[in-house]
C-alpha cells in the first residue's frame, strides 16, 4: 500500500503544456508570463497590484521591506507558524515579537497582539493558520487606529475568504507561497498583494537587485536587497493552476466536512472548528490525553503509511531564537497547543477510500499504542 502524504500538488495535462509552450518560447525568465501572472493573481483576489517572488519566504521579505520595516522595529507575529514568518522580519533588521494563540483555532489572538504593543512596533503580522483566516478585520482596525501595518501571511490561505471576501484584498499586504503542499504550486514560488502602487513598486524594486533604471546602460542600486525573482516557466505553471484553484478549495472544504462527520464521536479526538470560509491547508486535530499520547499517535500513524505531520513546534522554541533570548513559556497557549496537535492529509487528490484509510489507521492508533 502506498503512502499517504499530509499534502501534495495536483498537476494535469494541461500545466505539463503550459510549461512546454513556456519552454519552447524566447523567454525562460521575465518575459510576458511574469506579467500575466501577476494579473491573473491580482484579479482573482480582487487585489490592484500582485508581485510575484522566488518563494514564500523572500515574499514575506519584501513585504517587511515594503512595510517600511527598519533596524531595530518591532514585528508583532504567532509562535504557532512555519519559522520564515519570524526569520523573514529578522533578516530586514526587525525585533521579533510573539504573541498568544486562539486555544482552539491556533489563530493570532488581536488581543493578546494589543498587550505586546510598543513605540517600536511596525508591523502586526497574522497568519491565517491551516487557511482559518484570522481575525483581519480587528488587526486592520489596530493597524489603522496606531498608524501600523499588517503583513498578513496568508501562505496558508490562498482561495479562501474571510467574511466573503477573497483573501489578498484584506490586510496591507498579503503573502501567499505556491511550495508544492500549497493552496496552488509553481515548483517554488510566492507573491505579494497589496493595493499599494509605491509598496508595489518597492517590491519589484526589491526583486531586481534594488535597481532603479536610467537612461541607455544606467542603472542605480538604490537599496541593499537581492535577486529573488520568478521565472516564465514558473509563471505559466501558476497561471495553469490559478485556473483551477476554486476545485482544488472545494475539493479541500468537501474532505474537511467528511473528516468532521468520519471524526464524531471518535473519543480523544477534536476536530478543528468547522469553516466555510477555509482554504483548508491543513486538517489539524488535536490529541487529547496525557502527555506523550500525541506522539504515540503520530508513530502509530506513520507506521501505518499515514504521512501525518505537526505543524507547528511554536517558533521561540528553535535553537536560533532560544540565542536570541526567548524563553518556554513565553506563550502558554500556543505551547498547550502544539502538545496535542498533529495534521491529518488532506489535499485535493485524496480519494474518499485513502481518507477512510487515515482514519481507520486514527482509530488503531488510538487504542493500541505503538510505544512499548
Ligand atoms: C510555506 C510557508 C512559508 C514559506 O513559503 P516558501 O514558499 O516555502 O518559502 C511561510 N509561511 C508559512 C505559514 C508557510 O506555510
Amino acid at each position: 500500500m502506498k503512502n499517504i502524504p499530509y499534502g501534495r500538488q495536483t498537476i494535469d495535462d494541461s500545466d505539463v503544456e503550459a510549461v512546454a509552450r513556456a519552454l519552447r518560447s524566447d523567454w525562460l525568465t521575465q518575459g510576458p508570463r511574469v506579467a500575466e501572472f501577476e494579473r491573473d493573481l491580482a484579479a482573482y483576489c480582487g487585489a490592484k497590484h500582485a508581485v510575484v517572488f522566488a518563494n514564500g519566504t523572500l515574499a514575506l521579505q519584501a513585504a517587511y521591506f515594503a512595510a517600511g520595516v527598519k533596524e531595530g522595529d518591532e514585528v508583532v507575529t504567532t509562535p504557532i507558524t512555519f519559522a520564515a514568518t519570524a526569520t523573514a522580519a529578522l533578516w530586514q533588521g526587525a525585533k521579533v515579537v510573539f504573541a498568544d494563540v486562539d486555544p482552539e483555532t491556533g489563530n493570532l489572538d488581536p488581543r493578546e497582539v494589543e498587550r505586546k504593543l510598543t513605540e517600536r512596533t511596525r508591523v502586526l503580522a497574522p497568519v491565517d493558520f491551516s487557511g482559518r483566516p484570522a481575525d483581519l478585520a480587528a488587526f486592520q482596525r489596530l493597524a489603522k487606529d496606531r498608524g501600523l501595518v499588517v503583513v498578513e501571511d496568508a501562505c496558508h490561505a490562498l482561495g479562501g475568504t474571510f467574511q466573503g471576501r477573497r483573501i489578498g484584498s484584506i490586510a496591507d499586504l498579503t503573502v501567499f507561497s505556491f511550495h508544492p503542499v500549497k493552496s496552488i504550486t509553481t515548483g517554488e514560488g510566492g507573491a505579494v498583494l497589496t493595493d499599494d502602487p509605491v509598496r508595489a513598486e518597492a517590491m519589484a524594486k526589491f526583486r531586481m537587485h534594488g535597481i532603479a533604471r536610467g537612461e541607455d546602460w544606467e542603472y542605480a542600486v538604490e537599496e541593499q536587497a537581492t535577486n529573488c525573482r520568478l521565472t516564465d516557466i514558473q509563471c505559466a505553471l501558476g497561471s495553469s493552476q490559478l485556473r483551477r484553484l476554486d476545485r482544488f478549495i472545494e475539493r479541500r472544504r468537501a474532505i474537511a466536512r467528511r473528516y468532521r462527520d468520519l471524526l464524531r464521536g471518535l473519543e480523544g479526538v477534536t476536530p478543528p472548528p468547522p469553516s466555510d470560509e477555509s482554504s483548508w491547508h491543513l486538517y489539524v486535530v488535536q490529541i487529547q490525553g496525557p502527555e506523550g499520547r500525541r506522539r504515540e499517535v503520530f508513530r502509530g500513524l506513520r507506521e501505518r503509511g499515514i504521512g501525518v505531520q505537526v505543524h507547528y513546534i511554536p517558533v521561540y522554541r528553535h535553537p536560533l531564537y532560544r540565542r536570541l533570548g526567548f524563553k518556554a513559556g513565553l506563550c502558554p497557549k500556543a505551547e498547550a497547543y502544539y502538545e496535542r496537535i498533529l495534521s491529518l492529509p488532506i489535499f485535493p487528490a485524496l480519494t474518499d477510500g485513502e481518507q477512510d484509510q487515515v482514519v481507520a489507521a486514527l482509530k488503531e492508533s488510538l487504542k493500541s499504542p505503538s510505544l512499548p
